[in-house]
């Protein structure tokens, strides 16, 4: 696998491979849809097309962005299942990668690219979502390790995870970005309570995960003890490159049911092409489309040649998130009836149209995304951060009362 330099041939090696072995569509769910992307994703494993960026002492091939981009273009053009390995190929590995040890890279990564293990992340929590490092979920020293106590909410996937990473408190006496830690949560340790959240589409996608004194040793640490906020603010630029690169569940890739190819022909066949303003809305999202896929093309291009993304990964997620929910709205505005709602002829493209409003709140909201763009790329003035030195227990003990 690693004599392909040639990205060309790369490219060209992915397309037939993809063509041979991506099984067709399915409306499998639950066991049946993870057991269905297992089998597919030990196949890539075995064909060597698996963590293509990722050294191979850590079961990957160790090949560059450009090709690692290649093969989002061409998985996005089928429908490969495998959206629940999303948060861990795109953001867990890539932190155990950054910060972790040696021995947290060759304990989680090879089983994560075989397939065999899944990952959530354990961020958000009830009162805690766009400003996380509000998080109140407290690891205590215990033993030789940490006893992890609180509640996660949103947690994508975490009724069929393995492992998570976690963000904990481990000194409130300090202020909030400050005494936060990552850890590494093994999901079927004692202590670990997960309940799965129905949401508008009818599936359960994301849970609340209760944590009641789950133990943890040292070695479950990522990066370093009271640190966590940078590991964390590392792992959430990795998740916006990962949406914006349009990881695979992202349902606007040309495969996707939400494709611009696609809508255009079931518009065309509800015989609303012609109706009012349907073209200029529809040349309006094919213009957001080229933008988010330029933009992710450049990025690749410099991240290949060293220059490092930062907070600019913030610019695609928002462009991802206006093009999947600019296409769900002309789904319902040209085909409308015509496509699937209640009939069930294609519930991939009334699902994909209900879980569009994600795109714009799951891994920051928009408006956190133009801040982000707005402070850390455009270099304006900070949002007012008035809590920004007072310790964590002062502020919290304000809330209680407040709350009393
Ligand atoms: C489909 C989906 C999957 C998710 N999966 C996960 C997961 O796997 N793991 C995980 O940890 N989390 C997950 N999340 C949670 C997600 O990260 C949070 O929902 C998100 O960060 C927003 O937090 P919140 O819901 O608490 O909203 P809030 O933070 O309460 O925001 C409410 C509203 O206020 C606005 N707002 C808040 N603060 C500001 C500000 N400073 N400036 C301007 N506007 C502001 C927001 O934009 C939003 O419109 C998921 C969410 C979704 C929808």
């Amino acid at each position: 696998m690693s004599d392909f330099r040639d990205v060309e041939e790369f490219r060209t090696h992915v397309r037939e491979w993809l063509a041979q072995n991506v099984p067709p569509v399915t409306l499998a769910t639950g066991d049946e849809a993870v057991e269905r992307s297992k089998r597919f994703t030990k196949k890539l494993f075995d064909a060597g097309l698996a963590g293509l960026e990722v050294p191979r002492a850590y079961g990957g091939q160790g090949l560059g962005p450009s090709h690692q981009q290649i093969w989002r273009e061409e998985a996005s053009k089928v429908p490969v299942p495998m959206g629940i390995y999303d948060i861990g190929l795109g953001m867990c590995g890539p932190i155990i990668l950054a910060l972790g040890t040696e021995a947290q890279r060759t304990r989680y990564l090879p089983p994560l690219l075989e397939g065999t293990e899944i990952w959530c992340q354990l961020f958000s929590e009830p009162a805690a979502g766009s400003d996380v490092a509000a998080l109140r979920t407290r690891a205590v020293r215990s033993g030789d390790g940490y006893a992890i106590t609180g509640q996660k909410v949103w947690t994508t996937g975490a009724h069929f995870c393995d492992f998570g990473i976690l963000l904990a408190r481990t000194d409130p006496d300090v202020p909030k970005h400050r005494g936060i830690t990552m850890f590494i949560v093994d999901m079927k340790a004692p202590g670990v309570v997960v309940r799965p959240l129905r949401d508008m589409s009818g599936q359960a996608h994301f849970n609340e995960v209760f944590l009641d004194d789950v133990q943890v040793g040292l070695d479950a640490v990522v990066g370093e003890i009271d640190k966590g906020w940078e590991a964390a603010r590392l792992l959430l630029s990795f998740e916006r490159l990962a949406v914006s690169g349009g990881g695979s569940g992202i349902e606007g890739g040309a495969s996707g049911p939400l494709s611009f190819h696609g809508l255009v022909e079931a518009a065309r066949g509800a015989g609303t092409l012609r109706s009012s303003g349907a073209r200029e809305s529809l040349v309006d999202l094919y213009l957001l489309e080229r933008s988010v896929n330029v933009f992710n093309e450049r990025l690749s291009r410099e991240y290949d040649s060293g220059i490092d993304p930062g907070a600019r990964g913030s610019i695609g997620k928002l462009l991802k998130a206006r093009r999947e929910v600019a296409a769900a709205g002309l789904t319902t505005r040209l085909i409308g009836p015509a496509a699937d709602f209640d009939a069930g002829a294609s519930p991939r493209r009334t699902d994909a149209t209900l879980r569009s409003f994600a795109l714009p709140i799951g891994g920051g909201t928009n408006e956190i995304q133009l801040s982000i763009i707005g402070e850390r790329v455009l270099g304006l003035p900070r949002e007012p951060q008035p809590d920004l030195h007072t310790p964590f227990s002062d502020l919290d003990s304000r809330r209680k009362d407040v709350a009393r």
